[in-house]
């Protein structure tokens, strides 16, 4: 398991001026503008909805209403007719009360707001706009920083990523001393049936740790008998852990995780863990076996397929939001 820590330096004077900021002051003036300006745009755009269903609305209803007593109003003769515009009615109701609704402002939790910018990241998770999270979430370490330098910093966390995840070992055959290097370590294999048929493929005993080449483990007898400890491996076959060549390594799952140490009730010592786990896949197993889903559990790397990377914020309370100062750079 690999574990990248990163703690960056706040300054005092950067929480100082975050603790002295009023409530309704939680993002910088450039930021607030905007956001006001994207919230304006949205108002506008439902009261010119609202206005066009409230003419719609009453309209229907009244000629719905109209034409029970005069027969053939607006060409509505029909029951078919009639609960179109009855059921166009309803829906423009409905409507009308969801634009009518206020959305409830609740203040985010730290550990949303936390979330929310990791989530944002570039490369580490492709999607989101990772500039705009920046700039709203950690706005104080925003001023002089460049998009490019803020993306410098993740590609510099993705090759450390990478470069864990590319360990490779070496291993010698117990019974011909035959050895190979650049092998991945697999800590569990689930191919019950035939042993795929690799070069370079050698198991390991997991009794008695000593480590095999196909060739020499093929010519055990007695149900590939280990020879130093006895053990049949032919038995083991599901538990066996192998050396295989230049798996391919995939990524599985992030997992994301936030600590808040609470120093006082305005400044909190955030920690955000995110932890990424690997699987590597170098065979084509079947998509289930016995009802496993195999594409996950065919080749495990174990710990090794695990990379943490950990890092160390503040935060600090204003009014009812939380500003999260720095994300890892300053
Ligand atoms: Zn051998
Ligand atoms: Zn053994």
């Amino acid at each position: 398991m690999i574990t990248k820590e990163l703690y960056p330096e706040i300054s005092e004077e950067s929480i100082q001026q975050a603790l002295a900021t009023g409530a309704g002051k939680e993002y910088p003036e450039s930021v607030l503008n905007k956001k006001i300006g994207d919230e304006t745009k949205t108002k506008k755009q439902k009261g010119l909805a609202f206005i066009l269903l409230a003419i719609f609305v009453p309209l229907a209803g009244f000629s719905l209403i109209y034409s029970f007593f005069k027969p053939g109003f607006l060409s509505l003769y029909d029951t078919g007719d009639r609960v179109t515009l009855g059921s166009l009615f309803l829906i423009g109701v409905v409507i009308l009360f969801a634009l009518n609704r206020q959305p409830k402002k609740v203040p985010q939790p730290i550990e949303k707001v936390v979330k929310n910018f990791y989530y944002n990241l570039p490369s580490l998770f492709p999607y989101g706009n990772s500039f705009q999270s920046y700039l709203i979430l950690a706005p104080n370490t925003m001023e002089g920083l460049s998009q490019d330098e803020f993306e410098d910093f993740w590609e510099n966390v993705n090759e450390d990523i990478a470069s864990a995840i590319k360990y490779q070992d070496t291993t010698a055959c117990a019974h011909c001393h035959k050895s190979s290097k650049g092998l991945w370590h697999v800590e569990k294999i689930w191919a019950k049936g035939d042993i795929p048929k690799e070069t370079k493929l050698f198991f390991e005993c997991p009794e008695c740790k000593n480590v095999y080449c196909i060739e020499c483990f093929n010519g055990l007898p007695n149900r590939h008998q280990c020879p130093q400890c006895g053990k049949k491996l032919q038995d083991e076959k599901q538990g066996l852990a192998f050396f295989v060549p230049e798996p391919t390594v995939k990524r599985s799952g992030l997992n994301l995780k936030v600590q808040i140490d609470q120093r006082d009730g305005r400044i909190g010592d955030v920690m955000c863990e995110m932890t990424f786990s690997f699987t590597c896949q170098r065979f084509s197993p079947p998509a289930t076996l016995y009802g496993v889903s195999v594409e996950e559990e065919f080749l495990s790397l174990g710990e090794k397929g695990q990379v943490i990377v950990r890092v160390r914020n503040k935060a600090v309370k204003i009014g009812e939001n939380w500003r999260l100062l720095s994300a890892g750079i300053c």
